[in-house]
């Protein structure tokens, strides 16, 4: 079974972790939001492409979800002493990846070539497709003004208030051809556990990416427990782009594309939902969505395929 994943960089790697054990790796096609990437100290950083890497290669810090585990920090801590401040926290095996993206990105490679050359140095054979090569930012706009996502989660802690979210440069942006082929070729695609407005919004947003997965059957994972994110920013996005920052806030936001929406079994807000004719034929299930451990994150994979499995 081909399975497409359309992913971020913290809930959906931590799935992914599981699909790996469930299905061939090779069947795996993963769609990856590039709109958090950007340059710093000279090197591209492509925060959700690297964590979906790591987490394949096993490699990911499991207690941070970015970056390598054991990683050191000197260059990054160096680099402060002589009075320069990183805008991320960059670590040196890390550091290292970038290096070697940009290196290619300078050669002339695009970011799809890059991907897989990293990915298969890293010993990943799923394949990695960033959404897009054209360039795309997550913007926050707030009383303070406007500011790139990295900004406003690394710089700023996520503190200002959000007025509203938005992807530079989206307008006119096309999806990869390997990431049209692989949705057009795939039996299912999973809408990982992901901020659905700066994670999973910018991949939908693309040209025609809404209208192929309308024709494929599709599971969202929520990222929400009831009205609380597992973790990070994403009930202040939600509540910015007019949808309530919760689990039914994301069936609303999903509506025209899913089939299933998959729920923890403690959520109890969708209970008794009546889905309107607003809604395509969605189907509400439960099952223990938190991934603390790989055990975790393989129960959950399983389940999914099985709901694959079972519509078939
Ligand atoms: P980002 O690129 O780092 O913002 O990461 P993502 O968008 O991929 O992931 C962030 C989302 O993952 C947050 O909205 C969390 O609620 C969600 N998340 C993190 N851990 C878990 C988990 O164990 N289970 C579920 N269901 N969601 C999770």
């Amino acid at each position: 079974m081909k399975i497409v994943v359309l992913s971020g960089g913290t809930g959906t790697p931590k799935l992914l972790i599981g699909f790996k054990k469930v299905v061939e790796e090779t069947s795996l096609g993963i769609i990856v939001n590039t709109a958090e990437d950007v340059w710093v100290s000279g090197n591209k950083v492509c925060p959700d492409i690297d964590s979906v890497i790591y987490a394949l290669s096993g490699e990911i810090d499991t207690k941070k979800w970015w970056g390598i585990r054991d990683d050191s920090f000197l260059t990054n801590t160096w680099l402060k002493s002589l009075g320069y401040e990183e805008p991320l926290m960059i670590g040196d095996k890390d550091r290292a990846t970038h290096i070697l993206r940009s290196e290619m990105l300078r050669k002339g490679l695009s970011l799809t070539e890059t991907t897989k050359i990293l990915a298969k140095t890293y010993g990943v054979t799923a394949s990695i497709l960033p959404m897009t090569e054209h360039e795309v930012a997550t913007m926050i706009s707030t009383p303070e003004g406007v500011m790139h996502f990295q900004e406003f989660w690394v710089g700023r802690k996520g503190e200002p208030e959000v007025i509203d979210v938005f992807i530079r440069g989206i307008e006119g942006a096309e999806p990869t051809e390997e990431v049209i082929r692989a949705i057009e070729t795939c039996d299912a695609v999973v809408i990982g556990p992901s901020n659905p407005v700066t994670s999973i919004g910018p991949i939908l947003s693309l040209k025609g990416v809404k209208e192929l997965l309308k024709e494929k059957l599709v599971v969202a994972v929520s990222p929400f427990l009831g009205d609380k994110p597992f973790s990070g920013p994403a009930g202040k996005f939600m509540t910015a782009k007019g949808f309530e920052p919760s689990s039914r806030g994301i069936l609303e936001y999903y509506k025209d594309i899913i089939n299933w929406l998959v729920l923890d079994h403690s959520d109890t807000l969708l209970k008794g939902i009546t889905v309107s004719d607003n809604y395509r034929k969605i189907r509400v299930v439960k099952t223990n969505t938190v991934m603390k451990s790989r055990e975790n994150s393989i129960r959950l994979a399983e389940f999914i395929v099985n709901l694959f499995d079972e519509d078939v």
